[in-house]
């Protein structure tokens, strides 16, 4: 059989892209109104810096990642897994840090993740995100989930939920930690295998565990053991979202186990989309920059999921309609009058026309058929007697009506009806 491509993957032909092209559109308007530049970095990094970046306990890190030896050093590398370890070590390797008070960086591109694949959940997906490094102001996680929100909706979805919570600090997160094992120690057997080994190394991740979600129900809760400068934090964000009009439910089962997460949390869902609606994750990030060798700097940012936001707008049939592009198709007869056909083309394509020609030598009804089925707004019509008299036809497709023009003056003829 002939090779096809790699479970996970997917292939995006032209009529696919033209939807992808316009949401990146609308993210990066959106994102330079919000002051964000983007960024691009390898798809492939060091595998240390997402084993100390993403960490060690996670699923990702431990089952996930496409990890690969190159070279005689004996270095591993990994397909990355998402992008904002690597915004961090590039926010470090150009030492940013020393030339701005506050980034702001946006990213699409690819990330790999070895999954069991599913409708909406692949092993080559796209992500765009977004990332602030440098501010701990509560303004910032507000503007940025602010962005994350106005991208979704900048597409035409409806009924996005967003779910917040605050997963604390290294001050005040080890007492909820121990408050977590102690009470899911003594019912330690009835939880799944997963479970059992995540209560020693990452209680908090307990709580989002897919397998039971009813064990968590009278769980203790963490916004109960938030210190004072997290408890501010978390209701300053809730006070500027209402304050611009966003709403939000709490879930004080979103959490993210890792210790440089700090603080805010939050997922934007799109429930039409059933087991994989969660279209954005994000949240503060803290301790990540200094855990990367970096100067302790606050951090927040969040990822959406690009072929979920598709499907979604799929499912609620938001994508417009694209119009086709206005095009000029060159009718040429003999050999001679196709050079000069050819030469025009190019020309046109040189003003910015789409313009196309057969150049297979077909009967002249056969090139309009081809004129018609390209929705050609203009024809041009090259024979060999008007070519030795310098002229051609300009035919109007819709209306089939004609003119001559004289060679030399078709293209700024062609140019001033097609663009007005
Ligand atoms: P995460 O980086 O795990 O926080 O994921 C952020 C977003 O990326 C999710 O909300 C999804 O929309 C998307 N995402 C994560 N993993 C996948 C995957 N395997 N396939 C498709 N989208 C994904």
């Amino acid at each position: 059989m002939a090779i096809q491509k790699p479970r996970g993957t997917q292939d995006f032909l032209p009529e696919r892209m033209r939807e992808w092209k316009y949401v990146e559109e609308k993210i990066a308007s959106l994102c330079s109104a919000y002051g964000f530049g983007e960024i691009r970095t390898p798809v492939f990094e060091n595998t240390s810096l997402f084993l100390r970046g993403i960490g060690e306990t996670t699923d990702v890190v431990q089952k996930e990642m496409y990890t690969f030896a190159s070279g005689d050093k004996g270095d591993t590398f990994t397909l990355r897994p998402e992008n904002t370890a690597s915004a961090v070590r590039a926010y470090l390797e150009h030492k940013i840090y020393g030339t701005e008070n506050m980034t702001k960086w946006f990213y699409i591109g690819p990330m790999f993740r070895h999954e069991r694949p599913q409708a909406g959940r692949y092993r080559q997906f796209h992500q765009f995100g977004a990332e602030v490094l440098g501010s701990s102001s509560p303004y910032t996680d507000s503007e940025v989930i602010s962005l994350a929100l106005e991208v979704c909706k900048s597409v035409g979805l409806t009924g996005l939920t967003l779910e917040l919570n605050s997963v604390g600090c290294p001050k005040c997160r080890p007492v909820y930690r121990e408050a977590l094992i102690q009470y899911f120690e003594p019912h330690k057997e009835e939880l799944c295998t997963d479970c059992q080994s995540r209560l020693t190394k990452n209680p908090l991740r307990v709580l989002d565990c897919k397998v039971d979600t009813d064990k968590t129900k009278e769980a203790p809760r963490i916004t109960e053991y938030l210190c004072e400068e997290c408890e501010e934090h978390f209701k300053k964000v809730q006070e500027l979202l209402t304050a611009i009009g966003i709403s939000y439910t709490l879930n004080p089962n979103l959490v993210r186990g890792l210790d440089y997460y700090t603080k805010t949390a939050f997922e934007i869902k799109y429930p039409p989309l059933g087991a994989q609606s969660a279209v954005a994750g994000g949240g503060r990030y803290d301790g990540l920059v200094e855990e990367l060798d970096g100067p302790s700097t606050p951090a927040i940012g969040f990822a959406i999921g690009m072929e979920r936001l598709l499907l979604a707008i799929e499912k609620q049939e938001a994508m417009p309609q694209f119009a086709p592009l206005k095009s000029v198709f060159v009718v040429s007869m003999g050999d001679e009058a196709s050079v000069e056909g050819f030469r025009l083309v190019t020309s046109l394509r040189k003003r910015d026309i789409y313009a196309a020609m057969d150049g297979a030598g077909r009967s002249m009804k056969s090139q309009l058929k081809l004129a018609n089925r390209m929705r050609a707004e203009y024809a041009i019509i090259i024979g060999e007697e008007e070519l030795a008299n310098g002229k051609v036809l300009v035919r109007n497709m819709a209306e089939g009506t004609q003119e001559e023009v004289m060679l030399d003056a078709v293209l700024d003829y062609v140019e001033h009806v097609m663009k007005g």
